[in-house]
């Protein structure tokens, strides 16, 4: 499959992955990332690809990604909107107005923005959108504001697959359950995806491979009638 792949936060974890396995496949690949300039332009460099820091959250970062995905690679036929982050785990009774908006804001409308500007922009092609299983388990005295932020997404993936499936765009959403990537220690618990992972009903944390093949089937044509539905990678979770 060629064209132009614009996958955010692909500096690292499932996002780098979506980019190693699309450049494999032959995308053209556009990442972003936040801070992490030597993680992104590694992954660049290895794809081929074009690396622009891009805060999810920012309405002028967002035009000025798919700007640059453009002038390299065209009009993108595939958009993976990933970027996204946990706040340290807490029951929502804990949890202060700015973590909340901070969590809402760059996975719910970062989410949201970027996904508004692949409809504007998309002729065609196809939109995978990183949800979690949280979204389905809602992660009590963890990360409730998480889940629901990926919530919003299931219901977003819902409507804009309805919306864009007249122009021949697909929109559907994966929900990973724990996936070994640096995230977990961001949330301060680097050790949680092994710890929870050996109790899922397959024993183990996935990989971000693992995801990244299921983004990498939804672009494509194998996926030609799949639209506006959840796909879970979670190891039976
Ligand atoms: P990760 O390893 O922490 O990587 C996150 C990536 O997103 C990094 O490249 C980061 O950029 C980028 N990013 C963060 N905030 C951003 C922002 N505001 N604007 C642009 N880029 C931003 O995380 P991951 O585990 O791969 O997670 C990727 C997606 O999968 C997320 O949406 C996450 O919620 C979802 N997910 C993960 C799991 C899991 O167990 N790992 C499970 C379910 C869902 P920098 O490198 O510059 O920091």
């Amino acid at each position: 499959m060629a064209g132009g792949l614009i996958v955010t936060g692909g500096g690292r974890g499932i996002g780098a992955a979506v980019c190693r396995l699309g450049a494999h496949a032959g995308w053209s690949v556009t990442l972003s990332y936040a801070r992490d300039a030597a993680a992104a332009e590694a992954v660049a460099a290895e794809t081929g690809g074009v690396a622009v820091r891009a805060d999810a959250a920012s309405e002028a970062d967002t035009l000025r990604l798919f700007d640059a995905a453009e002038e390299a690679h065209g009009a993108p036929l595939g958009v993976v909107v990933n970027a996204g982050v946990v706040a340290p785990g807490l029951p929502l009774a804990e949890m202060s107005l700015a973590r909340i908006e901070q969590v809402f804001r760059t996975n719910t409308i970062g989410a949201f923005l970027t996904a508004r500007e692949a409809a504007r922009r998309m002729s065609g092609g196809a939109i995978v959108v990183v949800s979690s299983a949280a979204a389905r388990l809602g992660a009590p005295n963890e990360y409730v504001d998480y889940a629901a932020s990926k919530g919003a997404l299931d219901t977003m993936t819902v409507g804009l697959a309805k919306e864009l499936a007249p122009k021949g765009i697909r929109v559907n959403a994966v929900r990973p359950g724990l996936i070994e990537t640096e995230i977990h220690a961001s949330g301060g618990a680097p050790d949680r995806a092994a710890r929870l992972g050996a109790q899922t009903p397959m024993g183990r944390p996935g990989a971000a491979e693992e995801v990244a093949e299921t983004i990498l089937w939804l672009l494509s044509p194998a996926a030609s009638y799949v639209t506006g539905t959840m796909v879970d990678v979670s190891g039976g979770r």
